[in-house]
C-alpha cells in the first residue's frame, strides 16, 4: 500500500470515530517555508486551499509543525490565532478544526487536520482518540518519504552510470548534449545549457530543447550578467521567474525568448576555479527546490570533472606532438649544421650591438626623448643595460636593475607598455634612483616580448620634462621593441647554431633528459592512481558497491593505456635520434617464433582467429638482435589481430637469396591478415608517429598510431626494409626483410 492508499483508508476509519467535513494530511515542502496538501478528503464545494500548497508562517498548521503539539480551534469567528487559516476556513464554511502533528524521532513529519462545518466539533477528547491514528500515519509517512529517497537516490545513481561511461568515451560534445538533455527530462523544464568559459569568452558546449543559435554563445567579459554573477558568488542562482525579477543582472536573452523559470549552477574545476554554467530554463515561472539545485549541481560537477579529463588528454596529445616536432627539427639542424657553419662563419651576426644600438638612437629621436635604454634581462635576474642613448646616460650605463620589483618588471610580467607623466607623482614606484639620477620625469617603456611570447628585456624612454605619451607613440615604442626582440632573438639563434656540434650534442642530450623528466613527471602520478586505485578497490579504505568497483577497474584500463602510451613516445624519441644499442647474438627462427606464439595465441583465440607459423626450409641460425626482431613482429602481428575481425593471421619467414653486390643472406618476415585493410592513400603515411588511418571505427580499433613508426624505425637500426601490400576489406601484409647476420655492435 503507498502513501495515498493508506490515507484514504484512514480517513474512512477516523470518519467513524470523530467525524468532520474535511479531513487533510499535510507534508512540509523541502523547501521548509512551504507546506503542501498530501491527502484530502473533502466535502465541501470549494477547496479550502485551491493551489494545494501553502505558505507555512502563520498558518495553524506551521505552528503545530514548528512546535510538535495539537492545536484546536473551536470556532474560527471568534478565534484571532492564525489569520491566514482562519480566513481560508471561514471562505468555505469551515469553523472549528483540530490539528495533530505527525512525529518520528522528534521530527515533524506532517500534520493531520480535521475541520467542520459545525463550531465546537473538537476538543480534548478527539485529540485522544486521535493521537494513536496519527502515529499510525507518522510510520506510513516516514516509510514513505525513506522508500522515495531510496528510489530518487536509484535513479541518479542509474544516471551516474549511465554518464560516467561516456565520460570515458571522451567526446565531451555529446556528453554535454546528452547532459542538457537528461536535465530537462530530470527538472522537468522545456531548455538547458551548458555554457564554458574559454580563453575570455562563453561558449556553448551543449544544448537542448531550444535551436542552439538562438542562444548567443559569446558574451565576453567573465563579470557580465547572470553566469557573471554564479562565477562572482561561486553558488547556483535560482530565479522562479525571471520575467518578474529586477534586482539581478539583466538576462535579455532569456526575456527575449519568452524563457521565465531559471537555474543556473557553476561547474568547478579541480582547482576550484568556476569553468562554467549549467542551466536549467521554463517557459512557466516555477520554483525550484533545493533537492533540484543539489541534483543540478552534481550533474555539473560531472560535466566538470568530463570537460577537464578531455583536457587533459588533449594536452598530453599535443605534448606528444610537440616532441615530435622538437625532433624533428633537431634531425633537420644536424642535417643543415655544416652548411649554416659555413655560411655564418663569414658573417658576424652574433655582434648585435651596432643593431640595438641603432634601434635606441631611433626610439630617442622619433619620441622625442632625452633619454632610451635597451635593458635584458641576464640569468642572473638582472636586468642589463645592452644599448643606451641621449644626454648622461653613461652615468647609469653599468648600473643593473633587479629583476622582481620595480617598473621595468611590471612592465615585462604583464607584457603591457607603461606610460607615466611625471615618476615624481607615481604612487606605486615612486621615483627610481637611475631615473632621478637622470632627472627624468617623463617616462614610457615597453617590453621586448620572443616569439615564444616571454619578455626578455624593457625598452624605456624618458624625458626630463613631464610628458604625456600618444597612443601612436606608445605603438612606435612597441615596434621598436619589437624589431630589438627579434634582433636580440635572431643573434642568439645564429650563436646557438655557430656553437654547432657540442651545442646539438648537448640539446639531444637535454632534449633526451626533458624526455625522460616528462615521462617520469607524467608517469609517477599515474602510478600514484593505480596504487589509490588499487587500494580502493581492495577495500582499505572500506567497502565498496559493485558499481564502484566497476569504475575502479575503468579507471585503472585508462591509466595503463595512458601508461603505455608514454612507454611508445618515450621508445620512439631514443629510436629517433639512434641512442638505442644493438645487442647481437645467435638464434633461430623457430626459438623467436616460440616467444611471440606465447603471447599472441591468446588474443587470437579470444578473436576467433587462426594464428599461423610458416617456416621455410634451410634458415641457418641468425646473427642479430633478437629482442628488437621479437618487437617488430609483435607488433605487426598485433596489429593484424586488431584489425582483423574473422579468418587468419599469418606469419612466414623465408630465406632469401644473397645479394648479387653485398653476398649477404637475408631473411623475410611476412605478417599476412585478413582483416579491415589500408585504403591506398593512407599508405603513404602509415609509418608516421601517430598517423591513424582515416574512416576506421577508433572505438572498435583503438590505437595511438606509434605502432608503426617504432616498426619502422626498428627496421632502419637493423637495416633492414619493410614493405606493405593491402586490399581494403579483404587484409594486409606487412614484409620485414633483414640481414641475416648483423656484425656491428653498435647502431650507426
Ligand atoms: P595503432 O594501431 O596504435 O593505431 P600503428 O602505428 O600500429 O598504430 O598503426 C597505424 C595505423 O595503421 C592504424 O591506426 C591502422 O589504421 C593502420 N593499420 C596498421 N596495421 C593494420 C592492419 N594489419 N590492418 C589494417 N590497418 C592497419
Amino acid at each position: 500500500m503507498n502513501l495515498k492508499e493508506v490515507c484514504e483508508t484512514l480517513s474512512r476509519e477516523i470518519r467513524k470515530l470523530v467525524p468532520y467535513d474535511r479531513l487533510a494530511i499535510n507534508l512540509p515542502e523541502k523547501d521548509e517555508n512551504y507546506v503542501r496538501v498530501y491527502a484530502e478528503e473533502s466535502r465541501l464545494p470549494a477547496a479550502a486551499i485551491p493551489e494545494g500548497l501553502s505558505v507555512r508562517e502563520g498558518t495553524a498548521t506551521g505552528w503545530v509543525l514548528d512546535h510538535h503539539e495539537p492545536v484546536v480551534c473551536r470556532d474560527v469567528l471568534q478565534d484571532s490565532r492564525f489569520p491566514l487559516t482562519h480566513k481560508r476556513y471561514k471562505g468555505v464554511g469551515l469553523r472549528s478544526y483540530v490539528i495533530l502533528p505527525l512525529m518520528a524521532e522528534g521530527k515533524a513529519l506532517g500534520a493531520l487536520n480535521l475541520a467542520s462545518l459545525r463550531p465546537r466539533c473538537y476538543g480534548k477528547k478527539q485529540v485522544e482518540i486521535l493521537s494513536p491514528i496519527a502515529e499510525i500515519l507518522s510510520v506510513a509517512v516516514e516509510n514513505s518519504i525513506l522508500y522515495e529517497g531510496a528510489q530518487r537516490r536509484e535513479e541518479l545513481q542509474k544516471l551516474f552510470k549511465e554518464l560516467s561511461q561516456d565520460i570515458t568515451s571522451l567526446d565531451i560534445d555529446s556528453l554535454l548534449k546528452k547532459l542538457t538533455e537528461k536535465v530537462r527530462e530530470i527538472l522537468k523544464v522545456d531548455v538547458s545549457d551548458v555554457r564554458v568559459f574559454e580563453a575570455g569568452r562563453w561558449i556553448l558546449r551543449g544544448v537542448s530543447g531550444i535551436d542552439s543559435d538562438l542562444i548567443p554563445s559569446a558574451r565576453t567579459g567573465t563579470a557580465m550578467g547572470r553566469s557573471g554573477w554564479i562565477i562572482k558568488h561561486r553558488r547556483p542562482l535560482v530565479i522562479p521567474d525571471a520575467a518578474h525579477e529586477q534586482n539581478l543582472p539583466s538576462g535579455e536573452t532569456i526575456r527575449s525568448l519568452g524563457l521565465r523559470a531559471y537555474l543556473a549552477v557553476p561547474l568547478f574545476s579541480r582547482g576550484g576555479e568556476v569553468i562554467g554554467v549549467l542551466r536549467a530554463l521554463g517557459y512557466q515561472p516555477r520554483e525550484f527546490i533545493p533537492e533540484e539545485v543539489d541534483l543540478l549541481q552534481q550533474l555539473a560537477n560531472g560535466a566538470a570533472i568530463a570537460l577537464e579529463n578531455a583536457k587533459l588528454f588533449e594536452e598530453v596529445q599535443s605534448k606528444s606532438r610537440e616532441l615530435e616536432s622538437t625532433n624533428t627539427r633537431l634531425n633537420r639542424l644536424l642535417g643543415q649544421q655544416s652548411a649554416l657553419r659555413e655560411i655564418f662563419s663569414q658573417i658576424n651576426l652574433v655582434d648585435m650591438g651596432p643593431l640595438l644600438d641603432q634601434l635606441t638612437q631611433q626610439a630617442l629621436s622619433l619620441l622625442h626623448a632625452d633619454h632610451a635604454v635597451l635593458r635584458l634581462l641576464s640569468p642572473d635576474g638582472t636586468l642589463r643595460a645592452v644599448s643606451l642613448a641621449g644626454r648622461g646616460v653613461e652615468r647609469v650605463q653599468d648600473r643593473l636593475l633587479e629583476f622582481g620589483k620595480g617598473r621595468s618588471t611590471w612592465i615585462m610580467e604583464n607584457q603591457r607598455p607603461l606610460a607615466i607623466m611625471d615618476i615624481h607623482q607615481d604612487k606605486v614606484f615612486g621615483p627610481a634612483p637611475l631615473l632621478q639620477e637622470l632627472g627624468a620625469r617623463g617616462y614610457l617603456g615597453v617590453p621586448l616580448i620572443s616569439r615564444g611570447q616571454k619578455s626578455i628585456g624593457v625598452l624605456t624612454v624618458s624625458t626630463v620634462r613631464e610628458r604625456e605619451f600618444t597612443e601612436e607613440e606608445i605603438a612606435l615604442a612597441r615596434q621598436l621593441a619589437s624589431a630589438a626582440a627579434v634582433t636580440i632573438e635572431n643573434a642568439r639563434l645564429f650563436e646557438e647554431v655557430q656553437n654547432k656540434s657540442a651545442e646539438l650534442e648537448e640539446a639531444f642530450k637535454a632534449k633526451s633528459a626533458f624526455l625522460n623528466t616528462m615521462a617520469h613527471e607524467l608517469k609517477t602520478p599515474l602510478h600514484v592512481i593505480v596504487g589509490m586505485q588499487q587500494l580502493l578497490l581492495e577495500e582499505a579504505y572500506g567497502k565498496i558497491t559493485e558499481e564502484q568497483k566497476e569504475a575502479l577497474e575503468r579507471i585503472e584500463r585508462n591509466v595503463r593505456d595512458l601508461l603505455s602510451l608514454i612507454d611508445e613516445i618515450l621508445e620512439l624519441a631514443r629510436l629517433e635520434v639512434r641512442r638505442v644499442p644493438l645487442h647481437i647474438e645467435e638464434f633461430t627462427v623457430n626459438e623467436m617464433i616460440q616467444g611471440l606464439e606465447s603471447s599472441l595465441m591468446p588474443l587470437a583465440k579470444e578473436k576467433g582467429l587462426e594464428l599461423k607459423f610458416e617456416i621455410g626450409a634451410g634458415i641457418p641460425p641468425l646473427k642479430s638482435d633478437r629482442s628488437k626482431i621479437s618487437e617488430i613482429l609483435q607488433n605487426l602481428l598485433a596489429n593484424a589481430v586488431k584489425y582483423t575481425d574473422e579468418g587468419k593471421v599469418e606469419l612466414r619467414v623465408s630465406l632469401q637469396h644473397p645479394d648479387t653486390d653485398t653476398q649477404v643472406g637475408r631473411v623475410s618476415w611476412s605478417v599476412r591478415d585478413t582483416g579491415i585493410g589500408i585504403r591506398e592513400s593512407d599508405r603513404p603515411r602509415l609509418f608516421e608517429p601517430f598517423y591513424m588511418a582515416e574512416g576506421v571505427d577508433r572505438r572498435k580499433y583503438p590505437g595511438t598510431g606509434l605502432g608503426l613508426s617504432i616498426v619502422k624505425r626498428l627496421v632502419e637500426l637493423l637495416e633492414g626494409d619493410l614493405q606493405v601490400e593491402s586490399e581494403l576489406g579483404k587484409g594486409s601484409t606487412f614484409t620485414v626483410t633483414l640481414p641475416l647476420a648483423h656484425t656491428d655492435g653498435e647502431a650507426r
